[in-house]
């Protein structure tokens, strides 16, 4: 899916740089890398070279100011050149989540994240999608699973991931349950769901056993155990039981990726070419650009 994706970006990314002269850029702000956070940044880097899109890699030091951080994200916020701007988590303790987000100009929010993307998409209406949360209903969709009326269960209730995966699966008509670390009964929960979507980054959390038999699983942890990445589901003993898992790693992380780049290139063209048609300038602080991907 990732690389279909992928394909169709590479040509709509190239007719893009041809009407334009330059291609849909993203910035990657990285605040006091550790090394999770480099793995990450090379696979974005090299999906945007494989697009034809341009990563631009802002190093920013660990003990940098929130001011100087939400300066730095201004800057590219009036950059024309820049398209969309994600910000690299975990973010270093003492500095305020809360405050780079909203500095980040909703129009540029490719990974949907600031609240006036988050209210959209809670309200129904077009804006960003955090795209790991979208990822994870696509891989669905694009599975060709209907959705409507299923009994869903959300493990993890993080405003990157759970909370809009739940959100998306309404719009998709599940019923949706959220669970978290305060649920009381987590396996009399997910033994009633016909979908479980597992982001709670606890290795093995959800087993074959706790699961009703043809339930579709979807996982989204990313955990390094043993020197092994893998998810939140033990997949040896859920793949016998359920109709379909996504593998850790290569399910939802790939396609994850691609997903960005199309909010990428839907900003970029909102920027440029949607002008007048209810795009907003940047720096407004309001959204503009058109989020949904063409699948
Ligand atoms: P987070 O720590 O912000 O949130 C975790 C959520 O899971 C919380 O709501 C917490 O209450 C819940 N939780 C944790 N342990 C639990 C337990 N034992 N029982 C029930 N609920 C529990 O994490 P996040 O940023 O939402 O990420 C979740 C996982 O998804 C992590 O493993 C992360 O690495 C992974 N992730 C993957 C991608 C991807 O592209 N595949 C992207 C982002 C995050």
């Amino acid at each position: 899916m990732a690389a279909e994706i992928r394909g169709r970006l590479k040509i709509q990314v190239s007719s893009f740089r041809e009407r334009h002269g330059f291609p849909p850029t993203l910035a990657v702000v990285l605040i006091g890398a550790d090394a999770p956070s480099a793995v990450y940044l090379n696979q974005i880097v090299r999906s945007c070279r494989s697009t034809g899109v341009s990563g631009q890699v802002i190093e920013i030091g660990p003990r940098v100011t929130t001011a100087l951080i939400q300066r730095r994200i201004e800057e590219l916020n009036m950059d024309p050149m820049v398209s969309g701007i994600i910000v690299q988590m975990p973010l270093p303790s003492r500095i305020p989540l809360r405050a780079v987000i909203e500095a980040i100009d909703p129009g540029k929010d490719v990974d949907g994240l600031h609240p006036a993307n988050a209210g959209l998409l809670t309200l129904g209406y077009e804006g960003f999608l955090p795209a790991t949360a979208h990822a994870t209903v696509e891989i669905l969709k694009r599975s060709g699973y209907a959705l409507e009326g299923l009994d869903a269960v959300v493990i993890g209730r993080s405003n990157v991931v759970g909370r809009p995966a739940s959100l998306l699966l309404q719009r998709e008509h599940c019923t949706v349950t959220m669970c978290h670390r305060r649920t009381r009964d987590l396996p009399g929960h997910v033994r009633r769901a016909d979908l479980v979507v597992v982001a709670a980054g606890a290795p093995g959390l959800v087993t074959g056993a706790m699961l009703r038999p043809g339930a579709l699983v979807v996982d989204v942890g990313i955990n390094v155990v043993d020197g092994r990445i893998v998810g939140d589901v033990d997949f040896e003993s859920a793949r016998l039981v359920a109709a379909a898992i996504t593998p850790v790693p290569g399910g939802v992380g790939p396609l994850t990726n691609a997903i960005l780049l199309e909010h990428l290139l839907a900003a970029a063209r909102a920027q440029h070419e949607d002008a007048g048609q209810g795009a907003h300038a940047p720096g407004t602080g309001r959204p503009r650009a058109r989020a949904t991907s063409a699948a």
